[in-house]
């Protein structure tokens, strides 16, 4: 046998020691970030990845957070519902009532890889990994979502766009939601569309999550959508001019032509940039069509006389 490097193979190589730490309140959390070479560990399904990797380890001390008190539950109040930063994307994918809310949020969480991978995921370790193809933070961009963040300076929130300002000694406590407007006045609906090009799970190729809000006359009087696995995504499309209008298919297919405008896709394995464009207007039809039917209002059927613009 001609051995040609007698260095360890990447595959060979051991792999460095772990602590993993579980501490029982927030405080000692905290306080255990505090150290140079420690993480925060959720579902631990990204750091094992990393660790296959067999790169440097960044971090040698995981501090798992996913028991913490509070940080496994969803709880509702008036002014909205509160995700802990340790609860499963099954969890989050099999709540009946989040379901009814925010059908976006949940289809997005049960689009995630497989059950298994579901089951160890938590919403906190998936928006932490600021990965641009990740599903539940489009969906929570589309929603308006806020992080309520922790670190030893204190409590505070961020903006779910603004989330690579989280500091390396900060962790994510909850994650917060509006409640959808629905009244007399106003029929909301949302939805979550995922393009995979092998149609088994995989990252996506494009992923996009809307809201419509709809008038009693069917206006548009709340539009988000929001586009994922572009550059700098998730990306909040600004649909302002379009409100006031009404919901119909030449307002479906404007909306399309400005989420194609305001995005940046790059070409990778799933596809040329150019060909995810065309899929992020067909895909983005797909989303407002979806939530609008869910707001009682379809606009691929016939126009009202007079209602057109
Ligand atoms: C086969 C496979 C398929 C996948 N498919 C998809 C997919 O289709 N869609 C998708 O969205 N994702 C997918 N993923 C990726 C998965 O969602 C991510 O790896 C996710 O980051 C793992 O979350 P976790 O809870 O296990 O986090 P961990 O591995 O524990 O942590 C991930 C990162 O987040 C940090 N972190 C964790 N919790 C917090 C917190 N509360 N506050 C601050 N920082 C925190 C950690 O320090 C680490 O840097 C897939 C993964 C695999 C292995």
């Amino acid at each position: 046998m001609t051995v040609l490097d007698p260095r360890l193979s990447a595959a060979e190589s051991p792999l460095a020691p772990l602590t993993v730490i579980t501490p029982t309140s927030m405080d000692e959390a905290l306080r255990l970030l505090a150290a140079p070479d420690a993480a925060v560990l959720g579902g631990g399904v990204g750091h094992t990845l990393r660790r296959h990797d067999r790169r440097p380890a960044v971090a040698t001390t995981l501090v798992s957070v996913g028991s913490l008190p509070g940080l496994g539950d969803i709880t509702w109040s008036a002014g909205g519902v509160s995700i802990g930063a340790g609860v499963k994307l099954s969890a989050c994918a099999a709540d009946p009532r989040l379901t009814a809310a925010w059908p976006v949020v949940t289809e997005a969480a049960g689009s995630v890889a497989t059950g298994r991978i579901r089951r160890m995921v938590t919403l906190g370790g998936n928006i932490a990994a600021l990965d641009d193809s990740h599903d539940p933070p489009v969906a929570l961009t589309a929603v308006g979502a806020e992080l309520l963040v922790r670190g030893t300076g204190g409590s505070r929130t961020l903006a779910i766009g603004d989330l690579r300002e989280l500091r390396a000694d900060e962790l994510i406590e909850h994650v917060r939601l509006p409640l959808p407007t629905a009244s007399d006045a106003v029929r909301s609906g949302s939805a979550y569309e995922k393009f995979l090009v092998r149609g088994v799970w995989e990252y996506a190729c494009v992923n996009v999550g809307a809201v419509v809000g709809l008038g009693a006359d069917g206006t548009a009087v709340r539009l988000s959508l929001a586009v994922g696995s572009v550059t700098g995504g998730p990306v909040a499309v600004d649909l302002s001019e379009l409100l006031g209008a009404p919901f119909d298919q030449r307002l479906v297919a404007e909306a399309a032509g400005v989420a194609v405008a305001a995005t940046r896709p790059y070409s990778d394995v799933r596809g040329s940039a150019a060909y995810k464009s065309r899929m992020i207007a067909e895909f983005s039809r797909r989303a407002l069509t979806a939530a609008a039917r869910r707001a009682g209002q379809d606009p691929s059927a016939p126009a009202v006389p007079g209602g057109n613009r």
